[in-house]
């Protein structure tokens, strides 16, 4: 690796090995020395998850080795803590060099390091739920809906509460798709209760205070409140007058950082005024490495690859069979937008995208 018949490859180090940063890695592998930047050992397809908390075997698709898919990378399994003109540090004190660099941190996670761990925790998680009688999730937005909606599917026995700490459920669709995914849950069983929250820390013995002094009894709960743009870590760095008010950082239209002609940056830390989600995050890898791939070639900054924002599109399952869609004009209910996720939660396609068999590992 590293050197084709007398011609050095450009070093690009990605940092997130997410669904933006594992298919640029692997779209660039063959044309760069690339390096990915991750502080687990596997990819995961994240709207899988809610699925292998039910059904624990789901994962061994959706789980990932990053060494599966990237036969012609480099994988540092550590975080990345700072980042100079040329260079990353990360946390166990490694130094990479970069000619180019794409930031694809979307969200900063806290799951284990190792494959089987992750495989485990499922295991242990879908025993929770079989045991329990009752549960609550904390919080409303897809994590949460999806969560309720495979237990209610799979599980119609058992008690479920969903608090949510804002007015509708799935605050980033429109009302219709909310009240939609409102009704389904309620006619399933779910037990939703809007604009309260639950504090956790006063939790005992299976007792839940809610912020309005209800009590809430369970056998076990399950906190679905997303995880921070993962973008804290950038606030020290040079490129910290790059990032918004929010915490995301500023584009330009080929997807790189402004003054910074080197990097680039794609998913959902960027600041593209778009619904944030995986299918433009692909997009943005795809844009991102075609650009990397021209500059790399010695081609002209000027015919670089734009990208323009994506319309609002989201399909939020609901179980195995139904699911509730937004599209940019109409929302819609049942198993037809349930037939374009519920069932694979397009595992086989993402696999596909990475050069993987879609079925079993
Ligand atoms: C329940 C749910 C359902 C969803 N359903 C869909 C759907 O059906 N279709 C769809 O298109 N989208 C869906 N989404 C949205 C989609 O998951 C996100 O838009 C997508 O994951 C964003 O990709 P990303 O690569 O930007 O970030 P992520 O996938 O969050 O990846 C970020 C990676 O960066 C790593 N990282 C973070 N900080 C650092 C650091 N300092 N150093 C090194 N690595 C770091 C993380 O560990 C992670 O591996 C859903 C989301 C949720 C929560």
């Amino acid at each position: 690796m590293g050197f084709e018949i007398g011609k050095e490859k450009k070093r690009v180090v990605v940092i997130g090995g997410g669904i933006a940063g594992s298919l640029i890695c692997y779209t660039l592998q063959f044309h760069a020395d690339v390096v990915l930047i991750d502080p687990k050992e596997y990819f995961e397809i994240p709207w899988a998850s809610l699925r292998a908390m039910v059904e624990p075997s789901f994962a061994k698709r959706s789980v990932i080795n990053h060494s599966e898919y990237l036969t012609n990378a480099r994988v540092i399994t550590s975080t990345a803590i700072n980042i100079t003109d040329g260079e990353v540090l990360t946390e166990d004190g490694q130094q990479i060099s970069y000619d180019y660099l794409v930031v694809s941190t979307g969200h900063k996670d806290s799951f284990p390091k190792t494959r089987a761990e992750r495989l485990r925790q499922y295991q242990q998680e879908s025993e929770r739920i079989e045991s329990a009688h009752s549960i609550l999730i904390v919080g409303g937005g897809p994590t949460g809906v999806e969560l309720a909606s495979e237990i209610a599917v799979d599980f119609p026995g058992k008690k479920v509460k969903l608090v949510h700490r804002g007015s509708r459920l799935l605050e980033f669709v429109g009302h219709k798709a909310s009240k939609k995914a409102l009704d389904w849950l309620t006619k399933m069983g779910v037990e939703v209760i809007l604009d309260q929250s639950v504090d956790l820390s006063s939790a005992e013995d299976g007792i839940y205070q809610t912020s309005r002094g209800e009590t809430i009894a369970a056998d076990c709960h399950f906190v679905c409140i997303g995880s921070p743009i993962g973008s804290s870590w950038l606030k020290e760095t040079f490129l910290k007058d790059n990032l918004d008010s929010q915490g995301k950082l500023v584009v330009d239209e080929n997807l790189r950082v402004k003054g910074h002609n080197n990097i680039f940056v794609i998913g959902d830390i960027t600041n593209i005024p778009e619904m944030k989600q995986g299918y433009l995050a692909q997009q943005h890898a795809l844009v991102a490495a075609k650009n990397l791939k021209l500059l790399m070639d010695g081609g002209k900054e000027s015919k670089m690859a734009t990208y323009k924002p994506g319309v609002a599109m989201a399909i939020i399952s609901l179980g195995r069979r139904e699911a509730v869609a937004q599209f940019p004009c109409f929302t819609m209910i049942g198993c037809l937008p349930g037939s374009i996720k519920s069932k694979d939660l397009f595992v086989g396609k993402t696999r596909k995208q990475l050069g993987l068999k879609p079925g079993p590992a």
